[in-house]
């Protein structure tokens, strides 16, 4: 096997055994990134002279005697992720030239553990699509077909763990974005909780669904990842000082004495046979390693979640970026007559055009005459969705849903619809709006394209989530397979 195809737990074995160094490690990681980059073009910017500093850097304290899971192993870090001194651009030209002063507090945690950054990824711009197709600067590719999309936002993230150029990634989840592109590019993603991470650091989109997670090669490696950047941060308001439990303790063999549902709400019209086919299977795997499956399971208000979502989240980012002015800091349009049009004309060219249209939507919800009809409304159903989940949650400690309706679709294939685009989000959104953990486990191909399974849990029981996942893992070998690139 390559040294790049490791899982973390894998390279960390071999690196404490000192069988491998972390400078041969990031090297061969490197190279596999100047064999495929070409072709997958996950990130935005490669920092492979930073990487090779802080693999040898890695190696000094191993040769110390430190230890560590994550010491010396390269990752990849979204670009929505401020990075100190390192150009964080959110794939926006609003942000192009963009080098935080500071980093995001997940980014100060994985330095400290011993992070080898091998670059900032591709996504969709200011982390609004499903496709990295927003992107300013260009698409990402599928590894597993290049004329399909990687899913969005984080596409370049999983992407990049799919294709072998880094070990592990972090991405973030507002609507889907850990969950849909993981399952595109058969990789392990998990958004936890709400308030589970801290956002210090993360550039703003929906301040009340955003959160950061990782993006691994199984359920061991994102328990791994989730343990180092969870917990208490000051910096944080909403990051809830609730203790961070062991999660590689969580992981078991089995399922013996769960309680698994499958709302019937989630096997939704427009879902391909094929992807619906592959959860079924996932299921009776789970029932097979000793899971009690409860099919009767409804959450009626589900179908109102997307409508709920493209309220809250376009009210939210108008809001927050309203502060891309061209006064403070990111592009300002030289050439204009006075402050207004300055303004104006940083906005018509530093801004694309998804971005726009979710400012436009969110002000409208947000303007006096529709406040109460489209915002309050939204509010209160958000209230109602996670009133059902808790009433379920009271009869099971997890549920299954496929991630996505249908597999990576084509490049180009869904940018003139976003109608179209926003529906594959259906089946992450309600965690989101209900601020629940999930994670998206690879369960299988359909016409060779992955299809994801999606674990949901209760708020803060990411232990269960990652325990559900880890047995499924020890039972089938689809997160084993990588794509003939
Ligand atoms: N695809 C969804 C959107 O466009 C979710 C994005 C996300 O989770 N960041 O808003």
């Amino acid at each position: 096997m390559n040294l790049h195809d490791l899982t973390i737990h894998e390279a960390a074995g071999l690196l404490a055994k000192k069988e491998v160094t972390s400078e041969e490690l990031t090297r061969s990681v490197l190279a596999r990134i100047g064999a495929v980059e070409g072709r997958v073009q996950a990130f935005v910017t490669v920092t492979a002279e930073r990487a090779l500093d802080q693999a040898r850097a890695a190696d000094a304290r191993l040769a110390k005697g430190e230890t560590g899971p994550l010491l010396g192993v390269p990752g990849v870090i979204k670009d929505v992720l401020c990075t100190r001194g390192v150009r964080t651009t959110c794939s926006a030209r609003m942000l192009e030239n963009f080098v935080p002063p500071y980093d995001a507090h997940v980014v100060d945690r994985l330095q400290q553990a011993g992070l080898v950054m091998m670059g900032k990824a591709n996504m969709d711009e200011f982390a609004m699509g499903s496709s990295t197709e927003n992107s300013a600067f260009h698409p990402t590719c599928n590894p597993w077909e290049l004329t399909r999309v990687p899913g969005g936002s984080s596409g370049g993230s999983a992407a990049s763990v799919a294709a072998g150029e880094g070990l592990y990634a972090l991405g973030t989840d507002t609507g889907g974005s850990i969950r849909q592109p993981a399952g595109f590019c058969s990789v392990t993603g998990l958004k936890p909780s709400y308030g589970r991470v801290s956002r210090y650091g993360l550039i703003a989109f929906a301040s009340s669904l955003d959160q950061i997670g990782p993006m691994t090669r199984d359920a061991e490696d994102a328990a791994i990842v989730l343990q180092t950047i969870a917990g208490y941060d000051r910096r944080d308001a909403t990051c809830v000082d609730v203790a961070v439990p062991d999660y590689r303790d969580a992981l078991k063999p089995d399922l013996k004495g769960l309680r698994i549902g499958v709302p019937k709400e989630y096997f939704v019209d427009g879902m391909q046979p094929e992807v619906e086919a592959a959860i079924r299977t996932g299921i009776a795997d789970l029932e097979r390693l000793g899971a009690t499956i409860d099919w009767d399971i409804s959450l009626p208000t589900t179908p109102y979640a997307l409508a709920v979502y493209y309220i809250l989240a376009p009210s939210e980012a108008s809001s927050n970026l309203a502060r891309y002015d061209g006064v403070k800091y990111g592009y300002s349009h030289a050439e204009a007559d006075g402050m207004w049009d300055a303004m104006e004309k940083t906005r018509q060219f530093g801004f694309g055009p998804e971005v726009k249209r979710r400012i436009m939507l969110g002000t409208y919800a947000l303007s006096a005459g529709y406040y109460d009809a489209y915002y309050v409304k939204a509010q209160k159903v958000r209230t109602l969705i996670r009133q059902e989940f808790n009433a379920v949650f009271q009869r099971c400690d997890a549920l299954i849903t496929p991630t996505s309706p249908t597999v990576p679709f084509k490049l180009g294939e869904k940018m003139d619809d976003p109608v179209q685009m926003y529906l594959s989000d259906v089946c992450t959104i309600p965690v989101n709006i209900a601020g629940l953990p999930g994670m998206s486990v690879p369960a299988g191909f359909a016409g060779g394209l992955p299809v994801g399974m999606q674990i949901i849990g209760r708020a803060f029981d990411e232990p269960t989530v990652l325990r559900v996942g880890h047995a499924y893992q020890q039972a089938t070998d689809w997160h084993t397979r990588r794509p003939a690139l």
